[in-house]
């Protein structure tokens, strides 16, 4: 089938081959021909290429997102197959990043993959994120999870956040003018009070539904297209197949949103129960 006739008289870049790849979106009146070439121009920054990450790079890559950055700093591990899609028995031993971006290139020529083989961390974070339309937060820690949500508000950066745990799962989006993560959750948990998928296992599909509410939500607001899970966090209850949602709001005093805000993230310890000062706790990951 042909667009060529509804396009006439159009300027848009979009070549015989992607009208093709994209007509699903195409003919969809939220997306068109113009939101299809505005996901092409975008770029969206998924931080971790595990569970969550692999969802939302496979679908990412599938949709058109333009440019795709990619930040981990493991290499694929058997016991990651269960449930990390993008990466294949062959993969294993080598570096997530890379196994990633020869996923998306198999998938889809029009996508470049940026690749951080490296962990986010305050030292790099701010350059890693700048000049990204949207950043999914995919991690597997508290501490990345407050610094992300801390470095992009400061760079005026949508967050699309995921979390999932055994059977559970979370996801809320954090957009510039809404309340943040630091409002939903002030504090971290106690270190080791919280068991990573290592110690307590994960049902293998289950980043997979998280994962794919947070590649959604990244492309509505590469879109602005619908409502964004903005000042609502989604619990997701595999074992019961309930979807809760529950509204929250911003917190004045939030350090990071609130009337009185940081303007760098230069005082505050990543590690921890995360908090802005000088009462971070010793220095544990949460990983
Ligand atoms: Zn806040």
């Amino acid at each position: 089938m042909s667009f060529a006739p509804r396009l006439a008289g159009m300027s848009l870049s979009l070549d015989a081959e992607q009208l093709d790849r994209y007509s699903r979106h195409i003919i969809l009146d939220e997306v068109g021909p113009e939101g299809q070439q505005r996901l092409l121009d975008a770029s969206a920054l998924v931080v971790g290429a595990g569970g969550l990450g692999a969802p939302v790079v496979q679908y990412l890559a599938a949709a058109g997102v333009g440019t795709i950055g990619v930040v981990d700093d493991d290499v694929v591990e058997r016991s990651n197959l269960q449930r990390q899609v993008i990466h294949a028995d062959a993969d294993v031993g080598e570096p997530k990043t890379e196994s990633a971006k020869a996923f998306v290139e198999r998938l889809n020529p029009d996508v470049t993959v940026e690749t951080y083989q490296t962990r986010l961390d305050k030292a790099n974070a701010a350059e890693i994120v700048d000049g990204y339309d949207v950043v999914v937060d995919a991690s597997d820690n508290f501490p990345t999870r407050y610094l992300v949500n801390d470095v992009a508000r400061l760079a005026g950066v949508p967050v699309a956040h995921g979390a999932i745990y055994k059977f559970e799962g979370q996801a809320t989006t954090l957009t510039p003018g809404g309340p943040c993560y630091r409002c939903l959750f002030p504090e971290a948990p106690e270190p080791g009070t919280v068991p990573d998928c290592a110690t307590t296992g994960v049902l293998g599909v289950l980043p997979g539904t998280v994962g794919c509410v947070q590649a959604t939500e990244a492309i509505k607001l590469l879109l602005d297209a619908g409502e964004p899970l903005a000042g609502r966090v989604l619990f997701y209850d595999a074992m019961r197949m309930e979807f809760d949602e529950v509204p929250y709001r911003k917190n004045p005093d939030c350090p990071i949103c609130g009337e009185d805000p940081v303007d760098s993230i230069e005082g505050i310890e990543y590690t921890g129960g995360c908090t802005v000062g000088s009462d971070a706790d010793a220095a544990v990951d949460a990983d």
